[in-house]
Protein backbone atom coordinates (compact mmCIF):
# COMPACT_ATOMS: atom_id res chain seq x y z
CA UNK A 1 0.00 0.00 0.00
CA UNK A 2 1.58 3.49 -1.04
CA UNK A 3 0.85 7.44 -1.39
CA UNK A 4 0.56 6.69 -5.12
CA UNK A 5 -2.80 3.67 -4.43
CA UNK A 6 -4.13 6.01 -1.92
CA UNK A 7 -3.94 9.03 -4.95
CA UNK A 8 -5.67 6.90 -7.62
CA UNK A 9 -8.28 6.26 -5.23
CA UNK A 10 -8.56 10.26 -3.69
CA UNK A 11 -8.39 10.82 -7.61
CA UNK A 12 -11.13 8.62 -8.35
CA UNK A 13 -13.45 10.22 -5.95
CA UNK A 14 -12.03 13.63 -6.53
CA UNK A 15 -10.79 14.68 -4.10
CA UNK A 16 -7.54 15.94 -5.76
CA UNK A 17 -7.08 19.15 -7.33
CA UNK A 18 -4.06 19.14 -9.74
CA UNK A 19 -2.20 22.43 -10.25
CA UNK A 20 -0.74 22.56 -13.49
CA UNK A 21 0.68 25.98 -13.21
CA UNK A 22 4.37 26.41 -12.76
CA UNK A 23 5.42 27.54 -9.02
CA UNK A 24 8.31 27.25 -6.59
CA UNK A 25 8.86 25.84 -3.76
CA UNK A 26 9.39 29.26 -1.96
CA UNK A 27 6.38 30.60 -0.67
CA UNK A 28 4.21 29.48 -3.65
CA UNK A 29 3.50 26.45 -3.40
CA UNK A 30 2.71 26.75 0.77
CA UNK A 31 0.67 29.63 -0.30
CA UNK A 32 -1.75 27.34 -2.33
CA UNK A 33 -1.83 24.71 0.49
CA UNK A 34 -2.86 27.20 3.14
CA UNK A 35 -5.83 28.90 0.93
CA UNK A 36 -7.14 25.22 0.53
CA UNK A 37 -6.36 24.07 3.72
CA UNK A 38 -9.04 21.20 4.74
CA UNK A 39 -10.02 21.26 1.55
CA UNK A 40 -8.76 18.62 -1.70
CA UNK A 41 -5.47 16.91 -1.62
CA UNK A 42 -3.09 19.19 -3.84
CA UNK A 43 -1.23 17.91 -6.56
CA UNK A 44 1.53 20.25 -7.38
CA UNK A 45 2.56 18.54 -11.35
CA UNK A 46 5.65 21.63 -12.08
CA UNK A 47 7.88 22.86 -9.55
CA UNK A 48 10.46 25.70 -10.69
CA UNK A 49 13.81 24.57 -10.68
CA UNK A 50 12.94 20.56 -9.83
CA UNK A 51 12.15 17.36 -11.78
CA UNK A 52 9.55 16.37 -9.30
CA UNK A 53 5.73 16.67 -8.40
CA UNK A 54 4.87 17.75 -5.11
CA UNK A 55 1.36 16.51 -3.55
CA UNK A 56 0.16 18.02 -0.17
CA UNK A 57 -2.76 18.11 2.45
CA UNK A 58 -3.38 14.28 2.02
CA UNK A 59 -4.26 13.78 5.25
CA UNK A 60 -6.00 16.99 5.73
CA UNK A 61 -10.08 15.80 6.48
CA UNK A 62 -11.03 13.75 9.06
CA UNK A 63 -13.21 11.94 6.05
CA UNK A 64 -10.03 11.14 4.24
CA UNK A 65 -8.18 9.91 7.04
CA UNK A 66 -11.53 7.64 7.62
CA UNK A 67 -11.31 6.60 3.77
CA UNK A 68 -7.66 5.95 3.84
CA UNK A 69 -7.96 3.61 6.92
CA UNK A 70 -11.56 2.19 5.93
CA UNK A 71 -13.51 3.28 9.16
CA UNK A 72 -16.02 5.71 10.04
CA UNK A 73 -15.69 8.33 12.84
CA UNK A 74 -16.95 6.55 14.97
CA UNK A 75 -14.61 3.44 14.62
CA UNK A 76 -11.61 5.81 14.40
CA UNK A 77 -10.09 5.35 18.06
CA UNK A 78 -11.10 2.07 18.51
CA UNK A 79 -9.10 0.71 15.47
CA UNK A 80 -6.00 3.06 15.95
CA UNK A 81 -5.97 2.03 19.50
CA UNK A 82 -6.17 -1.88 18.63
CA UNK A 83 -3.59 -1.22 16.20
CA UNK A 84 -1.39 0.02 19.44
CA UNK A 85 -2.41 -2.85 21.46
CA UNK A 86 -2.03 -5.66 18.62
CA UNK A 87 0.86 -4.41 16.43
CA UNK A 88 1.61 -7.06 13.30
CA UNK A 89 5.31 -7.48 12.42
CA UNK A 90 5.59 -6.53 8.75
CA UNK A 91 7.18 -8.43 6.15
CA UNK A 92 10.93 -7.59 4.75
CA UNK A 93 11.63 -7.42 1.39
CA UNK A 94 14.84 -7.46 -0.49
CA UNK A 95 13.92 -4.93 -3.17
CA UNK A 96 10.69 -2.48 -3.61
CA UNK A 97 9.91 0.17 -5.45
CA UNK A 98 11.65 2.74 -3.04
CA UNK A 99 14.52 1.48 -4.20
CA UNK A 100 14.52 1.50 -7.90
CA UNK A 101 17.58 3.83 -8.24
CA UNK A 102 19.92 4.58 -6.02
CA UNK A 103 22.40 7.75 -5.69
CA UNK A 104 24.82 10.25 -3.66
CA UNK A 105 22.81 12.38 -1.39
CA UNK A 106 21.70 15.96 -3.35
CA UNK A 107 19.48 17.20 -1.58
CA UNK A 108 19.05 20.47 -2.73
CA UNK A 109 17.06 18.45 -5.99
CA UNK A 110 14.25 17.62 -3.76
CA UNK A 111 11.93 20.19 -4.03
CA UNK A 112 11.93 21.41 -0.17
CA UNK A 113 9.35 23.70 0.52
CA UNK A 114 10.44 27.06 2.08
CA UNK A 115 6.44 27.57 4.27
CA UNK A 116 6.65 31.11 5.95
CA UNK A 117 8.33 34.19 6.46
CA UNK A 118 10.99 33.49 9.22
CA UNK A 119 11.23 30.44 9.04
CA UNK A 120 15.26 29.38 8.93
CA UNK A 121 14.97 27.56 5.79
CA UNK A 122 13.11 24.96 3.49
CA UNK A 123 12.11 21.64 5.92
CA UNK A 124 11.00 18.38 5.19
CA UNK A 125 7.84 18.26 7.61
CA UNK A 126 5.93 14.52 6.17
CA UNK A 127 8.82 12.64 6.87
CA UNK A 128 8.79 9.45 8.86
CA UNK A 129 12.34 8.29 10.83
CA UNK A 130 12.95 5.24 12.13
CA UNK A 131 15.74 3.89 14.39
CA UNK A 132 16.69 0.98 16.49
CA UNK A 133 18.35 0.52 19.82
CA UNK A 134 21.81 -0.97 20.00
CA UNK A 135 20.47 -4.28 21.01
CA UNK A 136 18.28 -4.21 17.97
CA UNK A 137 15.42 -4.65 20.91
CA UNK A 138 13.26 -1.45 20.13
CA UNK A 139 12.50 0.11 17.14
CA UNK A 140 10.68 3.65 16.81
CA UNK A 141 9.04 5.74 13.93
CA UNK A 142 8.19 9.09 14.54
CA UNK A 143 7.52 12.30 12.32
CA UNK A 144 9.94 14.98 13.30
CA UNK A 145 10.46 18.14 11.73
CA UNK A 146 14.13 18.45 9.10
CA UNK A 147 16.17 21.73 8.53
CA UNK A 148 17.76 21.72 4.92
CA UNK A 149 20.94 22.65 5.56
CA UNK A 150 23.27 21.70 2.61
CA UNK A 151 23.45 19.15 0.24
CA UNK A 152 23.83 16.16 3.00
CA UNK A 153 22.97 18.03 5.99
CA UNK A 154 19.73 17.96 8.24
CA UNK A 155 19.44 19.72 11.37
CA UNK A 156 16.20 17.60 13.17
CA UNK A 157 14.09 18.26 15.90
CA UNK A 158 14.00 15.21 18.81
CA UNK A 159 11.78 16.36 21.67
CA UNK A 160 11.84 13.99 24.70
CA UNK A 161 9.91 11.19 23.64
CA UNK A 162 11.02 7.81 22.49
CA UNK A 163 13.50 8.40 18.97
CA UNK A 164 15.45 10.71 21.52
CA UNK A 165 15.27 7.60 23.71
CA UNK A 166 17.13 5.73 21.71
CA UNK A 167 19.42 8.68 20.37
CA UNK A 168 20.34 8.66 24.30
CA UNK A 169 21.48 5.23 24.42
CA UNK A 170 23.18 5.64 21.15
CA UNK A 171 24.82 8.39 22.88
CA UNK A 172 26.05 6.29 25.61
CA UNK A 173 27.67 3.69 23.53
CA UNK A 174 29.27 6.78 22.17
CA UNK A 175 28.08 6.16 18.40
CA UNK A 176 25.95 8.36 16.37
CA UNK A 177 22.36 6.92 15.86
CA UNK A 178 21.12 5.46 12.42
CA UNK A 179 18.06 5.89 11.17
CA UNK A 180 16.08 5.83 7.86
CA UNK A 181 13.79 8.80 6.96
CA UNK A 182 10.90 8.05 4.37
CA UNK A 183 9.02 10.73 2.58
CA UNK A 184 5.75 9.85 0.65
CA UNK A 185 3.72 7.26 2.10
CA UNK A 186 0.41 5.70 2.35
CA UNK A 187 -1.75 7.27 5.07
CA UNK A 188 -1.79 4.85 7.49
CA UNK A 189 1.86 4.62 7.75
CA UNK A 190 1.82 8.41 8.49
CA UNK A 191 -1.34 8.03 11.32
CA UNK A 192 0.85 5.24 12.99
CA UNK A 193 3.90 7.32 13.21
CA UNK A 194 2.16 9.87 15.35
CA UNK A 195 0.18 6.98 17.50
CA UNK A 196 0.00 6.61 21.12
CA UNK A 197 2.23 3.60 21.17
CA UNK A 198 3.96 2.75 23.57
CA UNK A 199 8.25 2.70 23.88
CA UNK A 200 9.02 -1.06 22.54
CA UNK A 201 6.16 -0.79 20.22
CA UNK A 202 7.23 -0.57 16.43
CA UNK A 203 4.91 1.74 14.85
CA UNK A 204 5.54 0.07 11.74
CA UNK A 205 3.75 -3.14 13.41
CA UNK A 206 0.99 -0.14 13.89
CA UNK A 207 0.68 0.39 10.35
CA UNK A 208 0.85 -2.57 9.09
CA UNK A 209 -2.12 -3.90 11.66
CA UNK A 210 -3.96 -0.63 10.32
CA UNK A 211 -3.50 -1.86 6.50
CA UNK A 212 -4.44 -5.68 7.17
CA UNK A 213 -1.06 -6.87 6.56
CA UNK A 214 0.14 -5.46 3.90
CA UNK A 215 2.99 -3.04 4.55
CA UNK A 216 6.51 -4.20 3.71
CA UNK A 217 9.72 -3.06 4.72
CA UNK A 218 13.44 -2.78 3.26
CA UNK A 219 16.59 -2.82 5.51
CA UNK A 220 18.71 -0.16 4.50
CA UNK A 221 22.15 -0.81 3.04
CA UNK A 222 24.55 1.43 5.01
CA UNK A 223 22.82 2.45 8.24
CA UNK A 224 20.99 -0.09 10.33
CA UNK A 225 17.52 0.77 10.05
CA UNK A 226 13.89 -0.20 8.14
CA UNK A 227 12.20 1.80 5.93
CA UNK A 228 8.73 1.36 4.21
CA UNK A 229 9.51 -0.81 0.27
CA UNK A 230 7.16 1.73 -1.28
CA UNK A 231 7.70 5.10 -0.24
CA UNK A 232 8.84 7.43 -2.55
CA UNK A 233 11.88 8.75 -1.11
CA UNK A 234 14.36 6.89 1.70
CA UNK A 235 17.36 9.18 3.20
CA UNK A 236 19.46 6.67 4.56
CA UNK A 237 21.19 8.86 7.89
CA UNK A 238 23.16 9.21 10.49
CA UNK A 239 22.40 11.35 13.67
CA UNK A 240 25.32 12.81 15.59
CA UNK A 241 25.00 12.39 18.71
CA UNK A 242 27.78 15.29 19.97
CA UNK A 243 27.54 17.73 16.74
CA UNK A 244 24.25 19.80 17.63
CA UNK A 245 23.72 23.17 15.15
CA UNK A 246 21.01 25.84 15.57
CA UNK A 247 17.51 24.52 14.63
CA UNK A 248 14.62 26.68 13.75
CA UNK A 249 12.99 29.20 13.76
CA UNK A 250 9.68 27.37 11.85
CA UNK A 251 6.54 27.79 12.18
CA UNK A 252 5.21 24.61 13.99
CA UNK A 253 1.46 23.47 15.13
CA UNK A 254 0.35 26.81 16.68
CA UNK A 255 0.78 29.38 13.63
CA UNK A 256 3.65 30.74 15.58
CA UNK A 257 7.50 30.37 15.13
CA UNK A 258 8.85 28.24 17.74
CA UNK A 259 12.15 29.19 19.17
CA UNK A 260 15.76 28.11 17.76
CA UNK A 261 17.05 25.71 19.86
CA UNK A 262 20.64 23.38 19.67
CA UNK A 263 19.85 20.30 18.10
CA UNK A 264 21.56 17.53 16.63
CA UNK A 265 22.91 17.55 12.92
CA UNK A 266 22.08 14.89 10.43
CA UNK A 267 24.25 13.74 7.98
CA UNK A 268 22.51 11.88 4.59
CA UNK A 269 24.37 9.05 3.39
CA UNK A 270 22.59 7.63 0.85
CA UNK A 271 19.17 8.67 -1.61
CA UNK A 272 16.52 5.42 -2.26
CA UNK A 273 13.78 6.89 -4.78
CA UNK A 274 11.58 5.46 -7.37
CA UNK A 275 12.53 6.27 -10.97
CA UNK A 276 10.37 8.91 -10.90
CA UNK A 277 9.26 10.12 -6.76
CA UNK A 278 6.44 12.45 -6.03
CA UNK A 279 7.72 14.81 -2.93
CA UNK A 280 5.23 14.88 -0.30
CA UNK A 281 4.93 17.77 1.57
CA UNK A 282 2.90 19.15 4.91
CA UNK A 283 1.91 22.50 5.70
CA UNK A 284 2.98 23.00 9.45
CA UNK A 285 0.14 24.85 11.01
CA UNK A 286 -2.73 23.30 8.82
CA UNK A 287 -5.14 20.83 9.36
CA UNK A 288 -3.03 17.66 7.86
CA UNK A 289 -0.43 18.70 10.99
CA UNK A 290 -3.37 19.09 13.32
CA UNK A 291 -5.23 15.91 12.45
CA UNK A 292 -1.82 14.09 12.21
CA UNK A 293 -0.47 15.09 15.67
CA UNK A 294 -3.79 15.32 16.95
CA UNK A 295 -6.17 12.10 16.30
CA UNK A 296 -3.40 9.71 18.50
CA UNK A 297 -4.24 11.59 21.07
CA UNK A 298 -7.71 12.13 20.78
CA UNK A 299 -7.31 8.58 20.94
CA UNK A 300 -5.49 8.33 23.70
CA UNK A 301 -7.90 10.73 25.88
CA UNK A 302 -10.65 9.46 25.09
CA UNK A 303 -8.79 5.76 26.33
CA UNK A 304 -7.76 7.82 29.47
CA UNK A 305 -11.15 9.08 30.18
CA UNK A 306 -13.10 6.04 29.65
CA UNK A 307 -11.55 4.55 32.23
CA UNK A 308 -12.83 7.50 34.95
CA UNK A 309 -15.63 8.33 33.31
CA UNK A 310 -17.08 5.11 30.99
CA UNK A 311 -19.91 7.80 29.43
CA UNK A 312 -17.40 9.82 27.60
CA UNK A 313 -18.61 9.99 24.00
CA UNK A 314 -16.25 11.66 21.73
CA UNK A 315 -13.02 13.83 22.01
CA UNK A 316 -11.97 16.73 19.75
CA UNK A 317 -8.91 18.32 19.52
CA UNK A 318 -10.28 22.04 18.66
CA UNK A 319 -9.13 23.97 15.38
CA UNK A 320 -8.98 26.98 17.29
CA UNK A 321 -6.62 25.33 19.83
CA UNK A 322 -4.25 24.34 17.28
CA UNK A 323 -5.40 21.12 17.05
CA UNK A 324 -3.14 20.41 20.03
CA UNK A 325 -3.56 22.64 23.02
CA UNK A 326 -7.42 22.55 23.81
CA UNK A 327 -9.67 19.47 24.19
CA UNK A 328 -13.81 19.11 24.36
CA UNK A 329 -15.05 16.00 25.41
CA UNK A 330 -18.15 14.90 24.82
CA UNK A 331 -19.95 12.53 28.05
CA UNK A 332 -22.91 11.35 29.35
CA UNK A 333 -22.26 11.51 32.99
CA UNK A 334 -23.53 9.38 35.65
CA UNK A 335 -22.95 10.44 38.83
CA UNK A 336 -22.05 14.06 39.54
CA UNK A 337 -18.10 15.01 39.50
CA UNK A 338 -17.59 12.76 36.61
CA UNK A 339 -16.92 15.13 33.98
CA UNK A 340 -14.08 16.71 36.98
CA UNK A 341 -12.70 13.29 37.20
CA UNK A 342 -12.81 13.42 33.02
CA UNK A 343 -11.20 16.76 32.53
CA UNK A 344 -7.93 15.48 35.26
CA UNK A 345 -7.91 12.29 33.31
CA UNK A 346 -8.00 14.36 29.85
CA UNK A 347 -5.79 16.96 31.33
CA UNK A 348 -2.95 14.18 31.98
CA UNK A 349 -3.28 11.79 29.21
CA UNK A 350 -1.99 14.55 26.52
CA UNK A 351 0.69 16.44 28.05
CA UNK A 352 0.37 19.22 26.26
CA UNK A 353 -3.21 19.67 26.41
CA UNK A 354 -3.89 23.11 28.16
CA UNK A 355 -7.57 23.46 28.74
CA UNK A 356 -9.98 21.19 28.37
CA UNK A 357 -13.68 22.00 28.18
CA UNK A 358 -16.38 18.90 29.14
CA UNK A 359 -19.77 19.31 27.76
CA UNK A 360 -23.02 17.22 27.90
CA UNK A 361 -23.95 14.86 24.50
CA UNK A 362 -26.60 17.33 23.31
CA UNK A 363 -23.51 19.28 22.41
CA UNK A 364 -21.78 19.06 18.78
CA UNK A 365 -18.07 18.87 19.73
CA UNK A 366 -17.07 20.03 16.48
CA UNK A 367 -19.46 23.34 16.82
CA UNK A 368 -17.58 26.26 18.84
CA UNK A 369 -20.56 28.19 19.35
CA UNK A 370 -22.20 25.27 20.78
CA UNK A 371 -19.33 24.70 22.75
CA UNK A 372 -19.48 28.33 23.99
CA UNK A 373 -23.12 28.02 24.81
CA UNK A 374 -22.93 25.23 26.97
CA UNK A 375 -20.31 26.99 28.81
CA UNK A 376 -22.50 30.77 28.89
CA UNK A 377 -25.65 28.47 30.40
CA UNK A 378 -23.99 25.48 32.38
CA UNK A 379 -20.48 27.00 34.01
CA UNK A 380 -20.09 28.68 37.29
CA UNK A 381 -16.59 29.24 37.53
CA UNK A 382 -16.53 28.98 41.46
CA UNK A 383 -17.76 25.60 41.59
CA UNK A 384 -16.80 24.23 38.10
CA UNK A 385 -13.35 25.34 37.24
CA UNK A 386 -10.39 23.44 37.69
CA UNK A 387 -6.51 25.42 37.69
CA UNK A 388 -3.57 23.07 37.76
CA UNK A 389 -0.37 25.54 38.10
CA UNK A 390 3.30 24.27 37.15
CA UNK A 391 2.11 21.26 34.82
CA UNK A 392 4.03 19.51 31.78
CA UNK A 393 2.83 21.41 28.72
CA UNK A 394 3.82 22.51 25.27
CA UNK A 395 6.74 24.02 24.38
CA UNK A 396 5.22 24.90 21.06
CA UNK A 397 2.75 27.67 22.96
CA UNK A 398 4.77 31.11 23.25
CA UNK A 399 2.43 31.88 26.82
CA UNK A 400 3.81 29.10 28.27
CA UNK A 401 7.35 28.16 29.54
CA UNK A 402 9.25 26.90 26.56
CA UNK A 403 12.10 26.42 28.06
CA UNK A 404 11.18 24.19 30.80
CA UNK A 405 7.96 23.04 29.06
CA UNK A 406 5.70 23.74 32.01
CA UNK A 407 2.21 25.54 31.87
CA UNK A 408 -0.81 25.92 33.52
CA UNK A 409 -4.25 23.60 32.64
CA UNK A 410 -7.22 24.31 33.02
CA UNK A 411 -10.34 22.31 32.55
CA UNK A 412 -13.63 23.67 32.19
CA UNK A 413 -16.82 21.18 33.69
CA UNK A 414 -19.80 22.89 30.96
CA UNK A 415 -21.51 19.94 31.93
CA UNK A 416 -25.54 20.41 33.62
CA UNK A 417 -25.16 19.60 37.26
CA UNK A 418 -27.57 16.46 37.92
CA UNK A 419 -29.13 18.31 40.80
CA UNK A 420 -30.62 20.36 39.37
CA UNK A 421 -33.95 20.03 36.95
CA UNK A 422 -32.91 18.91 33.24
CA UNK A 423 -35.82 21.16 31.87
CA UNK A 424 -33.73 24.45 32.99
CA UNK A 425 -30.95 23.40 30.42
CA UNK A 426 -32.94 21.99 27.15
CA UNK A 427 -32.45 24.47 24.30
CA UNK A 428 -35.61 24.96 23.36
CA UNK A 429 -37.13 23.41 19.94
CA UNK A 430 -39.64 24.93 17.47
CA UNK A 431 -41.62 22.02 16.19
CA UNK A 432 -41.46 21.18 12.33
CA UNK A 433 -44.14 19.25 10.51
CA UNK A 434 -43.58 18.12 6.81
CA UNK A 435 -44.60 20.82 5.39
CA UNK A 436 -42.29 23.04 6.92
CA UNK A 437 -39.71 20.69 6.15
CA UNK A 438 -40.64 20.68 2.51
CA UNK A 439 -40.82 24.43 2.22
CA UNK A 440 -37.48 25.21 3.90
CA UNK A 441 -35.77 23.04 1.92
CA UNK A 442 -37.18 24.41 -1.52
CA UNK A 443 -36.25 27.83 -0.02
CA UNK A 444 -32.81 26.21 0.55
CA UNK A 445 -33.26 25.00 -2.97
CA UNK A 446 -33.72 28.76 -3.78
CA UNK A 447 -31.18 30.20 -1.92
CA UNK A 448 -28.32 27.73 -3.47
CA UNK A 449 -29.01 28.27 -6.92
MN1 LIG B 1 7.11 5.32 19.62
Amino acid sequence: MSLRDFLSEMDRKGEVLHVEDELSPRFEISAVIKEFDGGPILYFHRVSGHDMPVVAGVCASRGRICDALKVDMQTLYTRLLEACDRPLKPKVVSDGPAMEVSEQPRLGRLPILMHYEGDAGPYITSAIVSARSPDGEVENVSIHRLQLLDDRHLAIRIVPRHLYQLWLMAKERGKDLDVAISIGLHPAVSIAASAPAPFGVSEYGVANRLLNGELSLVECEEVDARAPAEAELILEARISTSKLVDEGPLVDATGTHDIVRKQPLVEVLRIHRRESPIYQALLPGGREHWLLMGLPKEAAIWRAVRHVAPGVKAVCLTPGGCGWLHAVISLEKQTEGDAKNALLAALAAHPSLKHAVAVDTDIDIYDPNEVEWAIATRFQADRDLIVIRGARGSTLDPSADQETGTTTKLGIDATKPLTKPEQSFKRAEIPRTEKIERIINKLLGLKHR
